[in-house]
């Protein structure tokens, strides 16, 4: 067998090997967020309308860079849908191997944030606060993913580029933009998903 041969053959074996362990661990990184999950896009039409509501809101609220940054790892096949990752998750990174690298966001908390949020009926909250409350907090547990998606490891320091991101909310502008009743309503939604925040990060460590 001539070398060139033998290189074409190591590099067809290393091919098999590496789609293979890939396979392996996308089966991984699936069965840890509870399995049946899918890709956003063009068959599943209520999950990219959500995704499309998301955007809306989240330049709305002064980011068109995440509302970008979620498109691009959309179109790349590196954010995914969880129907079957657990009420206490909105979102989740999930590497495995080093070979499967996918954010998957729990499906019902993208497609009614408030109802995941509201598991409990909360009479006593207004709806406009519920809302908010609701959609910050979808969109923070996003920048958190992504942080870790960036390599971020520990937990602190992706919470810590969670809480700057509502803070950064409150000096975008974004509040100037709301009726004073509206305005109240974002102000205390952006104040308690940080003291969500700053409570899952003290738990964490
Ligand atoms: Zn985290």
């Amino acid at each position: 067998m001539r070398a060139r041969d033998q290189i074409a053959v190591a590099a067809v074996l290393a091919a098999a090997t590496y789609f293979a362990l890939r396979h392996v661990a996308e089966g991984k990184s699936e069965a840890a967020v509870g399995g049946g999950v899918f890709r956003p896009d063009a068959h599943h039409r209520d999950e990219s309308e959500a995704l499309d509501r998301l955007r809306a809101q989240l330049e709305k609220m002064g980011d068109p860079g995440l509302a970008q940054r979620l498109d691009r790892l959309r179109a790349s096949g590196e954010l995914w849908i969880a129907p079957g990752l657990g009420p206490d998750r909105w979102a989740v990174f999930v590497t495995a191997l080093g070979l499967s690298r996918r954010i998957y966001v729990r499906r019902e908390a993208l497609l009614d944030p408030v109802a995941h949020l509201y598991r409990a009926p909360r009479p006593d909250i207004p709806a406009e606060y519920k809302h908010a409350h609701a959609w910050t907090s979808l969109a923070g547990a996003l920048r958190h993913e992504v942080a870790h998606f960036d390599g971020v490891r520990e937990e602190a320091p992706a919470y810590d580029a969670e809480i700057e991101w509502y803070e950064a909310r409150r000096r975008s502008g974004f509040l100037d933009t709301l009726s004073a009743e509206e305005r109240r309503a974002w102000e205390w939604g952006i104040e308690s998903a940080i003291l969500s925040a700053r409570k899952a990060r003290e738990r964490a460590g």
